[in-house]
């Protein structure tokens, strides 16, 4: 596997994939381990996430660095994510005890409760987009309730799930604790389904595609483990005609834009009322200009290259069909010559139901408004998707709730950007997959809810 530097089209470095017996060694280390921390103490548990957190902090530039090398973004939101990596360690060790506390019922029982306990080994497939953060949000968690870990990560940041597993080391995790399997094409899915199928393997979560969502959960299925599923959306950003346009616009631009528009929980389709449109695509196009892109390790810098050159090409031909359909370009709208992987920040309007940037997910710089005659048409654009990750619905607070309660989605932020947060769930509905992750929903996914009942 040769890691590729999108900002240049440059070589990083190359690694030698793991093979059948390697693999083999991984997992029967891995659940060696998961035994025994099965039987660690929580607060020990919840020490190595401490020392993690504080690793990350004391290592945030040199992470950043590999993160901004190995898929594009700015280095300053690269520091940004290793920072909320940070921050998810030291939140996952503050309250875990109380979301793997054992939970009292009443029951027809003397005394019956709920205890969270270990699955074992958890399986994890993973993205480039945010290549520390959706690692450690489901590691942290898996770690806590008392599992192990083995990563499969996406191939062009192989440095970072390397780093990871150096990470934990460092923090002394028990050999076998947290391991990064390397795997590429075209052993993929091959290799997975054999991993999920291990009778070594408890449990899997698989963060990326509806398409990679479809063939994991199948071979889990087979196996009948659990498994959660983060996946893509289209998520809605609708804009009333009550809202307060400049606030919507600097947050379209932050939420669509943001990691080079590459992010599950991006807003991708911006509903806005006809009333207030003409001048909320001003704002937006004006804004969208100010955006700089580039080097993104030079500072003032705000969007750099996307990831890989495929991703950059299926970007551009939908954006190029849904013009032939008939949308407007306002910005943007094409790649940029030269080394490197970069397209330009790109905004298109009068986009309808059945263009491809309507009924696609589109994961890059591009945003797409949609123009709706009420309230009511709105909430039937905003629902005109199979995925359901997040919403945003911004205009006066209670307007705005009720409109955005009747979107259908794992979150509603109204007049806020999506985002996750530690202390909340984060998930999807629909193609945007199932299970959640972070807080004490998502911790308990990697447990076996046990019931105790005393007669
Ligand atoms: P992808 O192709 O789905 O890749 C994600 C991971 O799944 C990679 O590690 C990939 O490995 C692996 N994978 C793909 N096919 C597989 C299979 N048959 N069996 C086992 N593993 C398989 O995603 P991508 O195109 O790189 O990333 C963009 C997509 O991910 C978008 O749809 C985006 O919305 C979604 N995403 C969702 C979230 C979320 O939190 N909901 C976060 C980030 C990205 P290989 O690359 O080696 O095939």
């Amino acid at each position: 596997m040769t890691t590729v530097n999108p900002a240049t089209g440059g070589e990083l470095r190359s690694y030698a994939t793991h093979d059948r017996t390697q693999v083999d060694a991984i997992l029967g280390a891995a659940h060696a381990t998961s035994l025994r921390w099965a039987g660690t103490p929580l607060e020990e548990r919840l020490q190595l996430l401490r020392r993690v957190g504080k690793l990350l902090t004391d290592r945030r530039r040199q992470y950043a660095a590999l993160v901004t090398a190995e898929m594009g973004k700015p280095l300053t939101e690269a520091l940004g994510e290793i920072d909320k990596c940070a921050l998810n360690c030291d939140v996952v060790a503050e309250l875990a005890p109380q979301w793997l506390a054992d939970h009292p019922v009443p029951s027809s029982a003397h005394c019956s409760w709920l205890r969270y306990e270990p699955l074992g080994v958890v399986f994890a497939v993973m993205p480039w987009n945010f290549p520390f953060w959706q690692v450690l949000r489901f590691a942290c968690a898996a770690l806590a309730a008392g599992n192990a870990a083995v990563l499969k990560h996406s191939p062009n940041v192989t440095g970072c799930a390397l780093a990871l597993e150096q990470l934990f080391a460092d923090a002394g995790a028990p050999e076998g604790l947290f391991a990064s399997l390397l795997v590429a094409e075209p052993d993929v899915a091959e290799t997975s389904a054999r991993v999920i199928a291990d009778p070594r393997v408890a449990a899997v979560t698989l963060t990326g595609s509806d398409r990679a969502g479809a063939a994991v959960a199948s071979a889990a299925g087979q196996a009948l483990k659990k498994t959660v599923l983060e996946l893509g959306g289209s998520d809605p950003f609708v804009v009333l005609d009550d809202a307060d346009l400049d606030a919507a616009a600097e947050a379209a631009v932050r939420s669509r834009f943001g990691n080079g528009g590459q992010s599950c929980i991006a807003a991708k389709r911006f509903v806005v009322a006809d009333a207030v449109a003409d001048e909320f695509v001003r704002l937006l196009a004006t804004k969208v200009a100010g955006l700089r892109l580039g080097d993104p390790t030079l500072v003032g810098v705000t969007v750099g290259p996307m990831a890989r050159p495929d991703l950059r090409e299926q970007l551009h031909r939908q954006v190029a069909e849904t013009l032939a359909q008939g949308a407007a370009l306002v910005a943007g709208g094409r790649p940029v010559d030269g080394p490197g992987c970069y397209y330009e920040p790109t905004v298109l309007d009068h986009v309808l139901p059945g263009m491809t940037a309507f009924g696609e997910e589109t994961f890059g710089p591009v945003a797409a408004v949609v123009r709706a005659r009420d309230d009511e048409h709105a909430l039937a654009l905003a629902n005109d998707t199979d995925y359901g990750l997040g919403a945003a619905v911004w205009g006066s607070a209670e307007r705005a709730l009720a409109v955005g309660s009747r979107i259908r989605s794992g979150a509603l932020f109204v007049n806020a950007v999506v985002a996750s947060d530690p202390r909340l769930p984060f998930g999807g509905t629909g193609r945007s997959g199932y299970g959640r992750e972070l807080s004490a929903e998502g911790t308990r996914e990697f447990t076996n809810v046990r019931t105790v009942y005393v007669g």
